[in-house]
């Protein structure tokens, strides 16, 4: 199994508005209930509405699981408020990177002390190379892991680590295969845009996403870093005994 740490989480620019807006709003209100006060019971309203804005920020470990559900709600509000703003800046994708980056850091704390029991991963069907006529989808093992695209790798960590993965074509399968499994971490391959939709679909599992890079362009061919993957199960998901055999004797042999 790989031990290479996971890289660090890039979240700053969510951070800055998520919490550092309310924050500022809470300043502002508390500088005028001090300049204005005869207004001061509707400065002081909106300050304490501005900390609850920000509170839930602010939780981590158990908390932050008990209340992942409403905080993922409120995070993707401002996701989706901001995004407008982002897009005209030519920053869309680097706004939504940086709250799938501060959902991992949140994720990351909250497993660091206990770690997954049930994990599921989840990947695309575009990381197969388009062209491959690997049944995948029947078995993953029909992989002939050929190192052409990034599910041969992805199999073999998955074998080694006894890992529960799907891979599907459809968003609505994923989320109906993790409703099902009901586990208690997910960790999904997706491109940015599906990944802000699955965690917004799905708020209350706690889910470690890693981005797709897409040097072919949208669902054609797509990679990812199984070493990132690795790394995250690493880190987040409880080990299993008894790993099964790397590799896929048959389909390998049937190459
Ligand atoms: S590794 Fe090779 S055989 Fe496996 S899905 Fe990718 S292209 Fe097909």
């Amino acid at each position: 199994m790989n031990t290479l740490p996971l890289p660090a989480e890039r979240y700053r620019p969510f951070l800055w508005v998520r919490r550092g807006v309310p924050l500022a709003g809470m300043v502002l209100a508390i500088t005028g209930a001090l300049a204005r006060p005869e207004l001061f019971g509707w400065w002081s309203l909106a300050a304490v509405a501005c900390l609850a804005v920000a509170w839930p920020t602010f939780k981590s470990g158990e908390s932050y699981l008990r209340n992942r559900g409403t905080i993922i709600r409120w995070d993707g509000l401002w996701v989706r408020l901001v995004r407008p703003v982002a897009r005209w800046m030519g920053k869309e994708e680097e706004w939504v990177l940086a709250f799938c980056g501060w959902n991992n850091f949140r994720v990351r704390q909250a497993f660091e002390g206990r770690k997954a029991r049930r994990s599921l991963v989840l990947l695309p069907h575009c990381i197969q190379l388009a062209k491959c006529k690997a049944e995948i989808f029947e078995d993953l093992k029909n992989c002939y892991d050929c190192g052409l695209c990034p599910v041969g790798d992805f199999m073999n960590a998955m074998l080694e680590g006894s890992w529960d993965s799907r891979i599907t074509n459809r968003s609505h399968k994923a989320y109906r295969e993790a409703r099902e499994f009901r586990p208690d971490l997910i960790v999904a391959v997706s491109c940015t845009d599906r990944l802000l939709k699955g965690v917004l679909k799905l708020p209350e599992v706690p889910a470690y996403l890693i981005p797709l890079t897409l040097p072919h362009g949208m669902c054609v061919d797509t990679q990812f870093s199984v070493p990132h993957l690795q790394a995250a199960m690493t880190a987040l998901v409880e080990p299993r005994m008894g790993p099964r055999p790397a590799g896929n004797q048959d389909a390998q042999s049937a190459a």
